[in-house]
């Protein structure tokens, strides 16, 4: 049987690897992905301070999977058709049996005007390293930053991480006194994070912000980014020579360029809670690739909710135990639905760390 998993980070790289653990010469495993090297994410936020280098948080993708085994194709997956179980990439056709998806998410730079000339994205390899560059003339010549997260934004943690890191940044560089340093979010509070309610993170964040002169506006629309400003939907002109903003996720244009797929809006799957197609049967998804509903009323100004790294992780883990248990013919699958994944994450606040635990029946901030 053959499975081919797209997309080889978090998600991807998990299935395949549990895929082939329980399934060994019962199962030929292919991973594509665009890119050779899978990226440890959460460690971008370091780079623009030098704290780590791309190589320090990269590895080679073949490596890792020929030595288990599995084969990797460097490509982009352009097109799905389900009812032929044909990938198109832009290194051929690949055919399948199985098939998971696990392509993460696209960044919707076009959220607001400006936001895709102006500001700065933390969440990529390359993007990372244009802070970098940016920072080494910023700190000649320092003025007003803005950080935050812009409407319909899902991911505010790495924006909370990147605040308190600039801000240790700029202290150990001697410059803070010449820096005013704002923080613009769309929650309605702060601490929101997408997973509302939990236990002492509002308190906890204001502190912080107090503690390290840091202003913030809750409920913020961006209108516009400009290269001296960041324009709110309020009307107030926030200055900002150096913005650093998270933009929404969507999908990737591959499940958009598949439409027998019945993408959501916003491109993402619908699977049930074994992670398969309700349509194609042989059709899997896992990490950002699913498609998962914010389990709180929507504010003033509209936001999402993170899929953080643990449940695209466990996502990938129960669909390969769904693969598996198909193969062994039985009947029963695993179903666990995202929202009862608990997320554990360490939010790195600077020179501090705050561990994040969230489950179906708790939320807690420490
Ligand atoms: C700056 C930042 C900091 C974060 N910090 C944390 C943290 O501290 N803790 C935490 O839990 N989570 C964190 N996250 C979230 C975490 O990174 C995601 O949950 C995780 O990366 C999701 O894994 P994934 O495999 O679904 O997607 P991704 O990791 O995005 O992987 C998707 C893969 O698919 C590939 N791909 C996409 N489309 C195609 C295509 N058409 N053809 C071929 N390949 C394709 C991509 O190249 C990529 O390798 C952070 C995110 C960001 C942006």
């Amino acid at each position: 049987m053959k499975t081919v998993v797209v997309g080889g980070n978090f998600a991807g790289l998990t299935t395949a690897l549990e895929l082939k653990r329980k399934l060994k010469d019962q199962v030929n495993v292919l991973v594509i992905d665009k890119s050779p090297v899978f990226t440890f994410i959460p460690s971008l936020i370091w780079v623009p301070f030098k704290r780590r280098d791309i190589k320090d948080i990269t590895l080679d993708r073949k490596k890792i999977l020929n030595k288990k085994g599995i084969d990797f194709l460097r490509a982009e997956a352009l097109k799905i058709d389900p009812d032929k179980h044909v990938i198109y990439t832009t290194e051929g056709e690949v055919s399948y049996d199985q098939l998971v998806i696990a392509t993460g998410p696209k960044v919707d730079f076009d959220v607001a005007p400006g936001v895709r000339q102006y500001a700065y994205y933390v969440g990529t390899q390359d993007g990372a390293m244009k802070i970098r560059k940016r920072l080494e003339e910023f700190v000649k010549n320092p003025g007003p930053i803005v950080v935050g997260a812009t409407q319909y934004a899902g991911c505010m943690g790495a924006g909370y991480e990147f605040l308190f890191n600039i801000d240790h940044w700029l202290r150990k560089n001697n410059i803070r006194d010449r820096v005013k340093l704002t923080w613009i979010t769309p929650e309605p509070y702060l601490g929101h994070f997408g997973i509302e309610g939990m236990t002492g993170a509002e308190a906890m964040l204001k502190r912080f912000l107090k503690m390290l002169d840091i202003d913030f506006r809750t409920e913020a629309a961006i209108k516009e980014v400009t290269p001296t400003e960041v324009i709110l939907e309020s009307g107030e002109a926030i200055p900002s020579v150096f913005t650093m903003l998270m933009p929404p996720f969507i999908g990737v244009d591959l499940i958009k360029n598949s439409p027998q797929l019945e993408p959501t809006s916003t491109g993402y799957l619908q699977v049930d809670d074994t992670y398969r197609h309700p349509k194609y049967p042989n059709i899997w998804a896992a990490g950002i690739a699913v498609n998962v509903v914010p389990p709180f009323k929507p504010g003033k100004v509209p936001f999402g909710s993170p899929k953080t790294g643990f449940p695209s992780d466990e996502t990938g883990k129960i669909v390969a135990e769904n693969i598996a248990r198909m193969v062994r013919g039985e009947q029963k699958l695993k179903a666990k639905k995202w929202g009862d994944i608990p997320a554990i994450c360490v939010l790195d606040a600077g020179n501090k760390e705050v561990i994040i635990l969230t489950s179906a029946d708790f939320l807690f901030f420490a």
